[in-house]
């Protein structure tokens, strides 16, 4: 058996290459739940081939099955405890170069022990598929001619057909093929297998492009580029104080922590600036809904060589950014999440964006937080990386408290532009008399668009009606989703009942299918039908709606937000779409439909996201010379995290959130680890996460506190039930202790599979 549990922190990535590239052994991981480096033989003729990032395959498990895993480390001599003779041969190299290099192994595996995944599972992550397809890209057996041969070609004696192959041969600047070769010469196969009998032309196995794609940028050419505008005084000073990180080789988090309008994407390009004239890398992470071709035209403007990583890439794109990446053609990578994973070789900076977005987290395994990765990947490889936001989450303002990042405040917004006057209309008082617009919210829009300014509206919801409920009090079943524990919700366009959370689509059933009562209530307000009554109010402007369901197809953002733009549509309505990050200079007003959406979740973070949305899209109005104003329709107009938006006052909501949390030991002063159980059969969840719940209390220390085992708040999705139990510590050391203990003595039993998130982000 070849199979060794071998955690040394062995320091590979320090070791002299020429050992680390000649030895005999070589350590594996694997894209599975297991935390284990296995050990393979490198046979003779891969020696000083086999390196540290390349995927090699290798026999697995008792059967020997070829698997697939990532060589972590090359040794001379077998790790302690492996006898020689039991060690299996590693079988193939599948990439040459590596994918992955030694800081991205280190990042790696950081990633493991933090999110509690194994090494090969985080691996897997940071490598795209297209990249591990090779999309784009095949094998061929090309033809060559010997260098001594091109020499003397002229010299030869050849019949006229092989003289003329040869001479093609050697001119083609691509590789050819015999196929290849026969059309260019328009000959048959036989002069040029007469050529290689001669030994004037040899073949060889290589893998190239198809066509030329994996040597090009391959981007629309951009503007010309631009230079900076003069900066405010503002931007000028927080540049000031990055500029000796700009220039050194030294990790340092800094947050930007700038009102909307400040003008941080600027003080992002000039940083960038900086570390490109040093011949530097730069990696900004967006949120994905901020990948506008606004932003993007930003960035392309200022930049020649700017790669893009945006979810619409196919795999052959994915694969051409990645390597031009690699081989440093880019000079900055704009990108979401996985764009932290930018295979950057001389990374000089990383921007995050907005860096309070949920989106940075990914919901499946490895659950990592893209801004946590990024800073401890600026840690790694020694440079700065700048966190910047409006509305920080509380874990950045609390880590800046503690003086780890250094805050950088921006209070003014760019042209000295007042922040938006922000009314709060009280629902309870102003109820709608139809749909979802107050009479004042109703009034201002019509005064707006008398004045010739443009509305935003956000609602933060999609379809028509958002709940289908019973009327007879007897019964008063909400209709749900037949594989998830979520009310369905009616699109009217479509005429479907869907499930927002798995899909599902539903006919509208004629009678309630719980007691047939003929009538069914239909309640509730989407975006599809406030755009129906924005119509009905204000026929002669036009409105186009944007969530992720009119924003189907690829462009089609892009389309709105131009004509948006151009003045051809004066209201934009919306999901938070359209909440962060748009700069048009005309919209006047900005209205919230319902502010309360995402109040009464049982989240603890509920008023944080709250402040947070509301603050953002009030961003979005007096960003032009004239002023702004934004109402807030709510049903909870003394709730600090409305009160506070309003205000634009995020220290005064940080004074009023952050002594809740510090009571209730919940993040940032507490750190959590969710564990999620799920599985088809409801009481064998139940029961193992009762049982995985007995065994950490037994092993926890009393710093740690375990919450549940509960159902979670939804019970069922996609036909899996799901229960929760969650462990909260002052610090993330004894969780891990606690958790690495313990996981291994239970695992789930067939039939049920157990999810950890690590600094959960959704509790739903
Ligand atoms: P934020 O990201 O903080 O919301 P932006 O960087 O989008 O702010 O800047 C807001 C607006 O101000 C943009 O239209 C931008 O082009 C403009 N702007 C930023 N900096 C300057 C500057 N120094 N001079 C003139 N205009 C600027
Ligand atoms: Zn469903």
């Amino acid at each position: 058996m070849s199979l060794v549990n071998d955690k040394r922190q062995a320091a590979w990535f320090d070791a002299d290459p020429e050992v680390e590239t000649g030895g005999a052994f070589a350590g594996v991981v694997f894209n599975r739940p297991m935390d284990l480096v296995l050990t393979y033989r490198v046979p003779e003729r891969l020696r000083g081939v086999v390196r540290p990032g390349q995927r090699v395959r290798v026999p697995l498990g008792r059967g020997n099955r070829p698997a697939v895993g990532y060589c972590v480390r090359v040794d001379t001599v077998p790790p302690d405890g492996v006898g020689p003779g039991r060690v299996k041969d590693l079988l193939e190299v599948l990439d040459d170069p590596p994918l992955i290099d030694a800081a991205m192994l280190e990042l790696t595996r950081w990633m493991a022990g933090y999110y509690a995944c194994s090494w090969g599972q985080a691996l897997d992550a940071v490598v795209p598929a297209g990249v591990k397809k090779r999309a784009g890209t095949r094998v061929g057996t090309f033809l060559t001619v010997p260098e001594e041969v091109r020499r003397a070609r002229e010299s030869l004696e050849l019949p006229a057909k092989q003289a003329e192959a040869l001479a093609i041969l050697c001119r083609s600047a691509e590789p050819l093929t015999l196929s290849d070769l026969c059309r260019l010469a328009q000959c048959a196969p036989g002069p040029i297998a007469a050529l290689r009998q001669r030994g004037y032309v040899h073949t060889v196995k290589r893998r190239v492009g198809r066509g030329a794609a994996l040597s090009t940028v391959g981007e629309p050419a951009p503007d010309a580029v631009q230079t900076a505008p003069v900066l405010t005084a503002e931007q000028a000073v927080v540049l000031e104080r990055l500029d000796p990180a700009l220039q050194g080789d030294a990790f340092a988090t800094f947050l930007i922590h700038g009102v909307t309008g400040s003008g941080k994407t600027e003080v992002y390009l000039s940083a960038i600036e900086r570390v490109v004239a040093r011949g530097r890398e730069a990696i900004v992470l967006v949120p994905e809904i901020s990948l506008t071709p606004q932003t993007i035209r930003r960035f392309r403007r200022r930049f020649d060589r700017v790669a893009v990583l945006h979810s619409h890439l196919n795999d052959v794109e994915r694969h051409r950014h990645w390597q031009n990446i690699a081989s440093g053609e880019v000079q900055v990578v704009v990108g979401a999440r996985s764009a932290v994973f930018a295979p950057a070789r001389r990374l000089g900076l990383i921007v995050i964006d907005e860096e309070h977005e949920a989106t940075f987290k990914q919901e499946s395994t490895p659950r990592y937080h893209a801004r946590d990765v990024a800073v401890k990947r600026a840690q790694l490889e020694r440079v700065p990386i700048l966190l910047g936001s409006a509305t920080p989450a509380l874990e950045t303002w609390r880590n800046a408290e503690l003086g780890r990042y250094v805050r950088l405040p921006m209070r003014e917004r760019v042209g000295a532009r007042p922040m938006p006057a922000v009314e709060l209309i009280d629902l309870r008082h102003e109820r709608p008399a139809l749909g979802g617009l107050s009479e004042p919210l109703r009034r201002a829009m019509a005064a707006a668009l008398d004045d010739k300014g443009q509305v935003i509206l956000l609602l933060n919801r999609r379809g028509f009606h958002t709940f289908v409920i019973c009327p007879k009090p007897q019964c008063g079943q909400v209709l749900k989703c037949h594989h998830c524990d979520v009310a369905l919700t009616y699109h009217k366009g479509r005429r479907l009942l869907i499930c927002h959370t798995c899909d599902a689509e539903r006919d509208r059933p004629p009678a309630c299918p719980h007691c047939r009562a003929p009538h069914l209530h239909y309640g509730g307000i989407g975006t599809e039908r406030l755009e129906r009554e924005i119509e009905a109010a204000f026929p002669y402007h036009v409105a186009r709606r944007m969530d992720s369901d009119t924003m189907r197809t690829p462009g089609s953002h892009e389309q709105v937000l131009a004509a948006f733009r151009a003045g051809d549509v004066r209201i934009l309505l919306g999901t938070q779409m359209i909440a962060k990050g748009l700069d048009f200079p005309d919209v006047t007003l900005v209205g919230v439909v319902n502010a309360d959406t995402a109040l009464h979740m049982p989240d603890f973070r509920a008023a944080e996201r709250t402040f947070q949305l509301v603050a953002q899209v009030a961003g979005r109005t007096g960003r032009g010379d004239r002023p702004g104003r934004v109402l807030v329709q709510t049903y909870s107009p003394d709730h600090h995290a409305i009160v506070c938006a309003a205000r634009h006052d995020y220290e005064g909501f940080v004074a009023q959130e952050l002594p809740e949390r510090e009571q209730y030991g919940m993040p940032p002063y507490g750190r959590l680890v969710r564990l999620i159980a799920r599985g088809a059969r409801e009481p064998t969840v139940r029961d193992y996460l009762d049982e995985l719940a007995r065994a950490l209390k037994a092993a926890a220390t009393p710093a740690v506190q375990l919450v549940g085992p509960a159902p979670a708040p939804v019970l069922k999705i996609r036909n899996l039930y799901r229960y929760h139990l969650r462990l909260r510590c002052a610090s993330p050391r004894p969780l891990q202790a606690l958790w690495q203990a313990v996981a291994p003595t239970l695992p789930p039993p067939s039939g049920v599979e157990l999810a950890v998130d690590v600094d959960p982000v959704s509790l739903l």
